[in-house]
């Protein structure tokens, strides 16, 4: 079996360890990470912790494509009300947990910013418009 030991002098695993305890990266020595699982996952941990809450918010809103400015732009527009509900969410402990970003999930495109409830709904109807339709139906015939 191949081992190597990591980099990390401090490292809490027993070394030298087996391959499978790294992250494969092709550029490194034996194709993995010279630390191991364990204490690369903790580096990042740190690093992110490092670079603080707008950092983070700035990585989590770059998935949907979008920078903290459009987000706080769509906040504004829409006035902190859900685009749907027109509710405004009451836990108030992140700004970013408040409204989330909607995307389509075949284009990417961001389509509004949205409560949690609106949100969890729309994907428990697969984002289909026809079956939300019929939903609507049913409610005005009861
Ligand atoms: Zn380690
Ligand atoms: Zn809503």
């Amino acid at each position: 079996m191949i081992t190597k030991t990591c980099y990390n002098e401090e490292c809490s695993q027993e070394n030298p360890q087996p391959l499978t305890n790294f992250h494969k990266q092709s550029t490194g020595k034996l194709g993995v990470r010279s630390r191991c699982r364990t204490c690369h996952n903790q580096a990042m941990r740190d690093y992110e912790r490092k670079r603080g809450p707008e950092w983070r918010r700035k990585k989590t809103l770059h998935r949907y494509g979008i920078t903290p400015q459009d987000y706080d732009r769509m906040f504004r527009e829409q006035e902190g009300k859900c685009k749907i509900c027109e509710k405004i969410p009451q836990e108030r402990h992140s700004r970013d947990r408040h409204l989330v970003v909607d995307h389509c999930h075949t284009t990417q495109a961001v389509r509004g910013l949205l409560c949690h409830s609106c949100n969890r709904a729309l994907g428990m109807f697969n984002d289909d418009p026809k079956v939300l339709d019929k939903a609507a139906a049913y409610l005005r015939s009861a």
